[in-house]
């Protein structure tokens, strides 16, 4: 049996916050939306704490993230998985990439891409369209052999691209979304991929590892079957699609669903903290105010 046979069985979908800030109505509207589905469809709720952003992420806002999914009302299986246990599982899938030769080292700043994306000289070179790219290519031609310990791992976009057979291989891998702004099949967008995404990075310097590459790795070791995520990471699935069929990873489904903004209509974030469910349940609001809130009562 494939990893794919093998999870199309039951339903199983994951609620992945990072515990970088208090969660919000967004992601109670996102974790009530997995929790109603698999009661619906009888499967199984899963947690994950993408930690692995290690300066940002505080142990307080895990405490919190257990303490509103129970107001809530919601349950998961324990232990629960954690990115910042896991970095050795990522560091073979980069390896993977990196053995399809398809990776290089860059030293680049934040500052020197802008600096190489704003100089009169730069042409975007013309692979399909002339179209910017994100990453100027400043250090594609460095050899993988040659990383040092401060460097970021890039992705060769066109190498992956082409490692797929090019355009018309990429173009044949699909994915299912069944949220309502999304619902049918995508397929991956070539053009997308090179110029929207471009050459993104795979490890960072500081965590060896990026949230593209973690996501991929722990969806794939949780064998989720469903992946319910917000209409604003509907980019970053392409990118989830693409490092999936360079690693033989089975793809599940996606359910992008809407954003939950606030009274002047702007999508909400963390640092909103008047709206943080850990203030709502203080302030002597219900689990079920939320939910007449969020549209699911
Ligand atoms: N950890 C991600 C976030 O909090 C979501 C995980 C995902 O769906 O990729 O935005």
């Amino acid at each position: 049996m494939t990893l794919g046979e093998a999870i199309s069985s039951t339903w199983r979908d994951r609620f992945a916050p990072s515990p970088t800030g208090p969660l919000h109505l967004g992601h109670a509207f996102s974790a009530l939306t997995i929790w109603e589905a698999v009661q619906r469809e009888n499967g199984q709720f899963l947690l994950r704490i993408d930690d692995i952003d290690t300066g940002r992420s505080r142990d307080h806002y895990v405490t919190g993230i257990f303490d509103d999914l129970a107001w809530l009302g919601v349950e998961w299986p324990t232990p629960v998985m954690r990115q910042s246990d896991r970095r050795p599982r990522y560091a073979t899938a980069l390896q993977t990439l990196i053995d399809l030769g398809i990776c290089y080292p860059c030293s680049c700043s934040r500052r020197d891409i802008q600096t190489a994306l704003s100089a009169p000289h730069h042409r975007p070179e013309s692979f399909l369209h002339n179209v910017t790219e994100i990453y100027p290519g400043t250090c594609r031609s460095r050899s993988i052999e040659d990383a040092g310990p401060d460097d970021t791992i890039r992705l060769d976009m066109r190498k992956a691209i082409e490692k797929l057979g090019g355009e018309n291989a990429v173009g044949k891998i699909s994915y299912r979304d069944i949220g309502a702004q999304h619902a049918g099949t995508h397929f991956l967008n070539v053009r997308q991929l090179l110029y929207a995404h471009g050459d993104i990075v795979l490890a960072r310097r500081d965590i060896k590892t990026s949230y593209h590459l973690s996501v991929v790795v722990d969806d794939r070791d949780m064998a989720v079957s469903h992946v319910s995520r917000g209409e604003d990471l509907f980019g970053s699935t392409q990118i989830h699609r693409l490092l999936q069929t360079l690693l033989d990873i089975a793809p599940p489904i996606w359910n992008h669903h809407r954003l939950i903004k606030d009274e002047a209509g702007h999508r909400l974030a963390k640092r909103d903290k008047a709206r943080s469910l850990c203030e709502l349940r203080q302030s002597g609001y219900s689990p079920d105010w939320v939910r007449k809130r969020l549209g699911l009562l």
